[in-house]
């Protein structure tokens, strides 16, 4: 394979850079050129499509975001529209692509193959942790860790006031972010749209912490169910203590990509060029178990990934 592409799409996350990085030169030491498209697949429509050089890649490593952009387009679901965006990858010679990107940008590369030949390989890029195949997705880890950050702070305030906080984080339809940073930073209640949860079953837990003498709750609320101030409003008057909503926002998807997020993004980028280089396509890379692993790329949209129900039970068990 002479010509690969890369290009990122859908939401953003910390270690698609490095994930670009790990690509681009990993193929230039196989001797491979590669393209950078911009703004994902309206950039292969749009032909912004430019060879990668070294020194695109250099201080990219820790950058959070994207450099080659990020954008949604949803008339790629139509085959005229990618009949005509890759003819800009065919006038390039360009065999090789790689998406890094949740489950519709998979779904757009898959048909690119189906219909065009071109070989594509999914990298799971996505702070939501919803991908099928996959322990970690690319910026999960980075933005458990900005919301770990959030609770420890907001945690001195909510003592001092004697406050409980419902802390509303990101997820899409996933809870994994609200699971696991309940279950790492200490958290007093969890929310998430994966399991039926009682309003006043939370109350009463609220009410029980505080006959305890606990001086603060700190209650994590994914995005998934719904707004944060709606939960306050449904609480109110049942809960005898101050309520306080938290809504972290888009803070969480931004800055340094932590260790773990940089591993796998560089192995995964790796990977993607190795599996190129054997003629391989239509396959998405995932980490299961610290070992890199393939699976169809399909497997992303027509496999649902199940919450852990034991780390589910635990982060409740610990927040009484
Ligand atoms: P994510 O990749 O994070 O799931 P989206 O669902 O927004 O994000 O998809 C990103 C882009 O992938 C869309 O804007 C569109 O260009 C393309 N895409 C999504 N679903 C499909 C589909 N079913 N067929 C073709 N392209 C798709």
């Amino acid at each position: 394979m002479k010509n690969i592409a890369i290009l990122t799409s859908g939401g953003d996350a910390p270690g698609m850079n490095t994930a670009i990085r790990a690509v681009a030169k990993y193929a230039m030491s196989k001797g491979i050129t590669v393209y950078g498209i911009k703004r994902g697949y309206a950039g292969m429509l749009n032909d912004e499509i430019f060879e990668l050089t070294p020194k695109d890649l250099g201080g990219i490593i820790d950058r959070g975001g994207t450099f080659l952009l990020t954008a949604r387009l949803p008339e790629f679901k139509n085959p005229e529209v990618r009949a005509e965006a890759v003819k800009n990858l065919k006038k390039r010679e360009i065999e090789g692509l790689v998406v890094i990107g949740g489950d519709g940008s998979f779904h757009g590369a898959d048909l690119l193959y189906k219909e065009h030949g071109i070989k594509v390989i999914g990298i799971p890029g996505t702070i939501d942790n919803d991908i099928a195949g996959t322990d970690y997705t690319i910026g999960f880890d980075t933005t458990l860790n900005i919301i770990l950050d959030a609770i420890s702070k907001i945690r001195d305030t909510a003592t001092s006031h004697e406050r409980t906080y419902l802390i509303e984080v990101m997820g899409r339809n996933a809870g994994d972010l609200a699971l696991y940073s309940c279950l790492a930073g200490g958290g007093d209640g969890l929310l998430i749209p994966e399991k039926e949860f009682s309003i006043d079953d939370l109350a009463m837990q609220i009410n029980k912490r505080r006959e305890q003498g606990k001086l603060h709750d700190v209650i994590l609320v994914a995005e998934g169910v719904g707004s944060a101030f709606e939960i306050a409003e449904k609480l109110k008057g049942k809960v005898k203590s101050e309520m306080r909503v938290t809504v972290l926002g888009h803070i969480q998807r931004g800055g340094t990509p932590s260790g773990l997020d940089r591993i796998i993004a560089t192995k995964m980028g790796a990977h993607s060029v190795e599996l190129l280089e054997e003629g391989k396509s239509g396959l998405m890379i995932g980490i299961e178990s610290n070992k890199l692993v393939t699976y169809p790329i399909s497997h992303a949209w027509e496999s649902k990934k199940e919450i852990d129900i034991k780390d589910y039970e635990l982060a409740l068990t610990l927040g009484h």
